[in-house]
Formats: structure tokens, sequence, C-alpha cells
């Protein structure tokens, strides 16, 4: 009855503004327990420097600032035992074969997945061998195999804030970002699924003009054409709402380059988001979706092993996750994903939408600043995450569900921490335009 309506800002809809910041009060304390304090959710594998940007070659916006320098995990013993190599080829013979893509096409529609598991040990536990797509993934997966050239990272230790990272490399990545929003009329819809050269020097006003975008007189911002359907809307909110999480972040811990200190700086918030409320709404949507996609995940975490090779810090783990998940469920009910991809006349518009956000998500390796990489992948992933949970979960059934790789939920959680600060954030700095105390 009470869908998001993508049109609308979220306080048009029946939820509004105030109810998901009551919620977030409840769940940003978990969240952050859960992110900063356990195991699980601190440790992230990704392939952060050995994937070359698929679409374009500029080493000139290379980051050099030391701000944008990620502090990888070099020496092994700071992380799990589980997780280690060493450990990892102890795991051979029981470790789980993931069906590979042709397994997949072989099975019969209404045959689950089999993955061969060893005795005693659960999905969570083992590592990813093979960089091979579920045909539902909205994102391009980050391989844990022990093969992939992946690094660990404390994500804890690398905190998402001002690298100063910006000028037209930045620019570029975003302008890109976005024209995955144009989607094409039928028959050519499927011309973004590979990835394709754009000239680096592209003015932007070619790439609107190029692309049907314009500009909307009181805002910059790059808004779809008007009859774009419900799906293409949904798109552009999720891009726009990381985007201004991404911003929000960068003006809470801005660095002062005259004083050389941390600050949270109210200017850079009012320029960046006040200014744009719809900004602001679609970061607000973006905590709508995620959180129903945990609520949603509820069932699938009951029986979901957590492994980090500590039994009672597993145990814990667990028992956060689904905590929390239940508070997701508690909270009002704010997004309602089946009326999404109904009308028989778009019936591949959502083959086009999982395409298209997992070429955003290949986008990522074209970001030229190490840390705003490792948020960017674990970003998306989180959102790639959230719709293959929203699209491709009945959340009745269990075997038939997707797999959901350790990367996919450790992603998925973290993103929704950021979603969360953010919130936080930007109810501080709204306070703070209206007293001038930013005292926190
Ligand atoms: P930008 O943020 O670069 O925006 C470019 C244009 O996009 C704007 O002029 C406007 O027209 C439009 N726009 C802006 N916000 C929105 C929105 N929410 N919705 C719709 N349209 C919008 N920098 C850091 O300091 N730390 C980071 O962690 C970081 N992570 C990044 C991650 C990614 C994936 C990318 C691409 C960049 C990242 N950056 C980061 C750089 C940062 O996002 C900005 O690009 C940079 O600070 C320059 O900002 P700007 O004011 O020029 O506008």
């Amino acid at each position: 009855q009470c869908a998001i309506d993508p049109n609308s800002i979220v306080t048009d809809a029946c939820t509004s503004y105030s109810d998901l910041e009551r919620l977030n009060a409840n769940l940003y304390p978990s969240l952050d327990d859960l992110t900063q304090h356990t195991d699980f959710f601190a440790y992230y594998r990704l392939n952060l420097y050995n994937k070359a940007c698929p679409f374009w070659t500029d080493e000139n916006s290379m980051c050099g600032n030391r701000a944008c320098a990620v502090e990888t995990i070099e020496d092994e013993s700071d992380i799990p035992p589980i997780w280690r190599a060493a450990e990892l080829s102890k795991l051979e013979g029981a470790r789980a074969k993931h069906p590979g893509i042709a397994q997949q096409r072989e099975r019969p529609k209404n045959r689950p997945l089999q993955y061969q598991l060893g005795e005693n040990v659960d999905e969570s536990c083992v590592l990813e061998e093979d960089d091979e797509c579920d045909q539902r993934d909205y994102c391009v997966p980050e391989d844990e195999g022990a093969a992939a050239k992946g690094d660990y990272v404390s994500l804890v230790n690398n905190t998402e804030r001002y690298t100063g990272y910006s000028g037209l490399g930045a620019r570029q990545v975003w302008d890109a970002i976005y024209k995955e929003n144009c989607f094409t009329p039928k028959s050519s819809r499927h011309a973004s699924l590979k990835p394709k050269p754009l000239q680096a020097a592209q003015s932007l006003k070619n790439i609107f003009q190029e692309y049907g975008r314009q500009h909307v007189d009181n805002s910059d911002d790059l808004y779809p054409l008007d009859d774009e359907c419900l799906e293409q809307r949904a798109f552009y909110r999720i891009v726009s709402g990381m985007h201004a999480s991404i911003s929000t972040h960068i003006c809470w811990e801005f660095f002062n380059q005259t004083t050389g200190e941390w600050v949270h700086n109210l200017e850079c918030y009012r320029e960046r988001l006040h200014k744009y409320p719809e900004r602001i709404s679609n970061l607000y949507f973006n905590y709508a979706i995620l959180t129903r996609a945990v609520a949603k995940l509820r069932k699938h975490l009951e029986s979901y092993t957590f492994c980090s090779g500590d039994p009672d810090q597993d145990f814990q783990t667990k028992q956060k996750v689904l905590a929390l998940a239940d508070q997701a469920a508690s909270g009002p009910h704010t997004f309602d994903e089946s009326i999404m991809f109904q009308d028989p006349s778009v019936m591949d518009l959502k083959d086009d939408f999982r395409n298209r956000f997992r070429n955003v998500s290949r986008l990522m390796d074209c970001v030229g600043c190490d840390k705003c990489r490792l948020w960017g992948k674990l970003q998306t992933a989180g959102y790639g995450a959230a719709l293959k949970v929203l699209f491709e979960y009945d959340e009745n059934k269990n075997g038939e569900n997707p797999h959901l790789r350790r990367t996919e939920l450790v992603a998925l959680v973290n993103t929704l921490g950021r979603l969360s600060h953010s919130l936080d954030a930007i109810q501080k700095f709204r306070t703070a335009l209206k007293t001038g105390d930013l005292s926190v």
C-alpha cells in the first residue's frame, strides 16, 4: 500500500525523514558495533590494485596525496587465522566448489544450485576461487579466493573521509556513472553490456546532449528525462544517493590544509548537500532500500554460518546480525520492491538494470585514489548485494535463493553502516545550520 514513489522525495511518500531517522537511532549503535568490533565485518578482501580501468587510460588522474593511500594488511598474522593463505590450502578437499556458469546453465530451473561442501563446512567458511558471476549478481564480484590477486584491508583502519581526490579524473568517473542511467530503447538495450571506450576529453556538455540529459534550473544535478520509467528513476536515485553519502563523509571528516586539522566542515555540507534537497532525499531513499534488504535476509541469516575461526566471536556476531535484521524489520515499511519490473512491456528491463549496475561496479577500477576506490568498490558491492536480495530472493524460500558471498554480506552491512553514519551526520549538520553549534 505504501511504496516509496521513486518520483517523490521521501517526505512525500508514506515514510518520512523522521521515520527513517527514528529507525536509524536504533540501528546506528548496532551497525557501529558490528562494523567496528567484529572481525567478520571489519576485514574485506578485494582486488584493489590489479584491475585496470576497462573504459579508458588516464594515468594523470591518479591521486598522489597521502590521504588517498590505503593501509593494506601485509602481515597475515593480523587477520583471523581461517582467512590466511596457509589455512586456505589446508581447506583443500573440504572446500566448496561453487557452480560455474556452465553448471548453472545446465541446471533445471526448479533445482537449487548444489554446493559440494565438505563436512562441517559452511558457505561463509570457504573462499571462492573463481571469478565467475552468478547470473543474478548485480555486481562484479570481489573474489576472496587464494588465487585472486586480492588484498585484505581493515575497514576500521581506512576510514572513508576527505582525501583531496578531485578535478577532471574524479569528474570523469562520476559522469560515466551517471551515463549508465541512460536506458536506451528496447532494440539497443544491451548496448552497455560490454565495457566500451569513453573519450577522456569528451566535454560534459557533449555527454549531456548525446545522452539526452538536461539541467534543471534550480540544480546542477544530472536529471534523467521526464518520461523515464520507475525503474530508471530508482537506478538514478541509488547512484545519486551513494554520491551524496560519499560527499557527506568528505564534509564530516574534512582536512583543513591551513590548520592541519580534521574538522566537520559546515560550508562543505551547505554547498554540496543542503542546497540540493534531492541529493539528501536520494540518500534517505538508499537507506530505505538497504534496511529493507537486511530485513528480508532475516530468514537466510538464521542458517548462515559466521566463520572467523573463533566460535565464541562467531556466535556473538550471528546474534548481533540477527538483532540488526530484527530491528530493520521493525521499522516502517520502507521500500516495496514488488512494484518494480512488473510491467510485461519491460521484461528485459531487469537485465538492463542489472547490467548497468555491473558497469557502475566496473567503473570503480577507474577511480584514481586508492582509498576512494576501496570505499567505492565496497559500496557498489553493497548496493549490488541489496539489489540481488530485493529482486532475486524470496524470503519464504531458502534453498533456491542465490548464494550470498561473505564479501557481499560484509559489503551490504558496511554500506548500510555508511548510510547510517551519513544520516546521523546530516542531522547534526542541519541542527548546526540553525544553531551555529557543531559540537558533537
Ligand atoms: P563532485 O562530487 O565530483 O560532483 C560532480 C558533479 O556531479 C557535480 O558538479 C554535480 O553536478 C553532480 N552531483 C554532485 N553530487 C550529486 C548527487 N548526490 N547526485 C546527483 N548529482 C550530483 N573524495 C574524497 O575526498 N574522499 C572519498 O572517499 C572519495 N570517494 C570517491 C569515490 C568515488 C567513486 C568517486 C568517483 C570520487 C570520490 N571522491 C572522494 C571524490 C569526490 O566524490 C568529488 O569528486 C570531489 O570531492 C570533487 O567534488 P566536486 O564538488 O567537484 O563535485
